[in-house]
């Protein structure tokens, strides 16, 4: 670890999980770090909601990756911040219209005669096709996720030579859906892997086929719980950054970033010699930011957006876990709707999530906290009271269907984020849950950069630049960011 003596000081603009990441880096290599955030709390997007007796993680619900965390709690060599997860066996169970069910583990040789036994697909042919999503992954991973795409100095390395030699085996040429479905018989299958592309807000009917690499993070790394929840990912990092003495401004919304004398002045109270960006950067180029990035930004098309509904339920459901799917009867229609008419579909599938199944502190006895998440477009001025009104029906009689059981009467509690609250509350442009839509085969280069090229000093970190929105997105492009920043300080 660098100990950097000239004691450079640096203005983090937000403070969601890339923004605690970078001020933990930051800090823990000697810089004097200070986080300017809004809200009145750390996480951004990574929220937490309570009400009599049921508690919620309001935004991210699956937990990949867990070793990025874990190498920010012992940055200093030290573990002195408690954090403790578990990896899930049964990774997510899946219902469709017509009584078919298939539940995905962990287990390799349970998956395949799962597969098998509900959608008929071969064992080999499961087995080829994790086999080259893991390819993927051994590919794009430390070249083009661990490092920044827009420094020369990544393209002179060997790793990254053999990797842009073994190119078309990521098939950025195609899309998802037409490499899936040249895989799989059975549509459903078609389905089950085209659902990753909703991983970071894109459309697997125009996304690269390089997205297949996302099953690997699931089926070959794994989904994990937190035993505390999804916040206290949040938590764990916020106390390691006061633990390595980070300053958090809260309730300080960032106004207005000048650049003066090299240095960068922020809302005319603080001059630092560095400014890493945290906040959702198309917004930032609207709002503080203007001043430096204004000029001639070009609008790309943002990432999908979400419906979700906080359900406290008064009874248990059996035939749930901790992630469940309701699939669409219409896949192709889904995703016309959401990308091309901008409206939630009139079937839309249905994500349950319930923390209460691992966590039983998460709601009162008998009862479970469901997290009711509908894929929604972004913001373009929508009537979304009466595309919420219509979802909220549809969703109620779509699980009812599925489960042979009136679910409304059950719900006890609630309370909701509409694409309009996601961009009020975390200033995410256009309520988009992760930046940029991936649906471009050019997005991975078109996304910011995480440095300005324009003016020295100034960084990007978090879901809307470089790699990509997510919590190990997010992280690693604190990763990135932070270690651009201590080559060049
Ligand atoms: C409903 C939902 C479900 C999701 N599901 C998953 C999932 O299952 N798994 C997964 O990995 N990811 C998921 N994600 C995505 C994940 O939450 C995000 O990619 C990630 O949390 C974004 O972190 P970030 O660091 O980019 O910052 P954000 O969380 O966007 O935070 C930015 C921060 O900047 C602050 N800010 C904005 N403007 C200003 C200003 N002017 N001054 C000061 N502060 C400002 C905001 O208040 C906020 O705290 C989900 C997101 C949502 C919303």
């Amino acid at each position: 670890m660098k100990h950097n003596t000239s004691k450079k000081n640096v203005a983090i603009l937000g403070a969601g999980i890339a923004g605690l990441a970078s001020a933990v880096r930051l800090a823990a290599a000697g810089y004097e770090v200070t986080v300017y955030e809004q809200a009145a709390t750390y996480g951004g997007k990574m929220g937490v909601w309570q009400k009599e007796g049921y508690r919620w993680d309001t935004g991210p619900s699956l937990f990949t990756m867990p070793h990025y965390v874990d190498e920010l709690l012992h940055i200093d060599g030290k573990a002195d911040v408690p954090f403790e997860y578990e990896e899930l066996d049964k990774i997510c169970n899946y219902f469709w219209d017509d009584g078919t069910r298939l539940t995905a583990t962990k287990n390799r040789k349970q998956l395949l005669i799962e597969f098998h036994r509900a959608l008929g697909e071969l064992p080999k042919t499961l087995k080829a096709y994790l086999k080259d999503s893991e390819s993927k992954f051994n590919i794009t991973n430390h070249v083009f996720l661990e490092k920044s795409l827009h420094k020369v100095r990544t393209y002179f390395s060997w790793p990254t030579i053999r990797s842009i030699f073994r190119l078309p085996k990521v098939q950025v040429f195609s899309n998802m859906h037409t490499q899936n479905e040249r895989r799989f018989s059975n549509p459903k299958s078609v389905q089950f892997f085209n659902r990753y592309a909703t991983y970071n807000g894109s459309n697997p009917y125009e996304a690269p086929a390089t997205l297949n690499v996302i099953p690997h993070y699931e089926f070959g790394i794994g989904a994990f719980f937190p035993k505390k929840g999804i916040r206290s990912i949040a938590d764990a990092v916020y106390t390691k950054a006061i633990k390595l003495g980070v300053d958090f401004k809260f309730h300080t919304a960032v106004n207005y970033v000048s650049k003066v004398g090299g240095k960068y002045v922020v809302n005319n109270e603080g001059t630092y010699d560095i400014a890493l960006c945290n906040i959702d950067v198309a917004s930032a180029a609207r709002g503080p930011l203007k001043s430096l990035l204004g000029h001639k930004r070009k609008e790309y098309e943002p990432s999908s957006s979400a419906l979700i509904f906080y359900w406290g339920m008064k009874s248990g459901y059996r035939e749930l876990d901790v992630h469940n799917i309701f699939f669409a009867r219409d896949y192709k229609k889904e995703f016309n709707s959401i990308f091309k008419q901008k409206k939630i579909d009139e079937d839309p599938t249905v994500y349950i999530h319930i923390s209460s199944k691992c966590n039983t502190d998460d709601a009162p006895q008998g009862g479970e906290n469901w997290f009711v998440m509908v894929n929604a477009p972004y913001d373009d001025g929508q009537d979304w009271d009466t595309m919420i009104g219509q979802a909220r029906t549809s969703i109620v009689n779509k699980i009812s269907r599925n489960l042979g059981r009136e679910i409304e009467a059950d719900i006890a509690v609630e309370h909701r984020l509409t694409p309009q609250l996601i961009m009020s509350k975390t200033a995410s442009y256009k309520g988009a849950l992760y930046g940029t839509s991936s649906n471009n085969r050019m997005s991975a280069f078109l996304r910011q950069a995480n440095f300005s090229s324009r003016h020295k000093g100034l960084y990007f970190c978090g879901g809307s630049v470089h790699p990509g929105g997510g919590i190990p997105l997010c992280l690693l492009s604190a990763k990135i960011a932070t270690d651009i920043i201590r080559r060049d300080y």
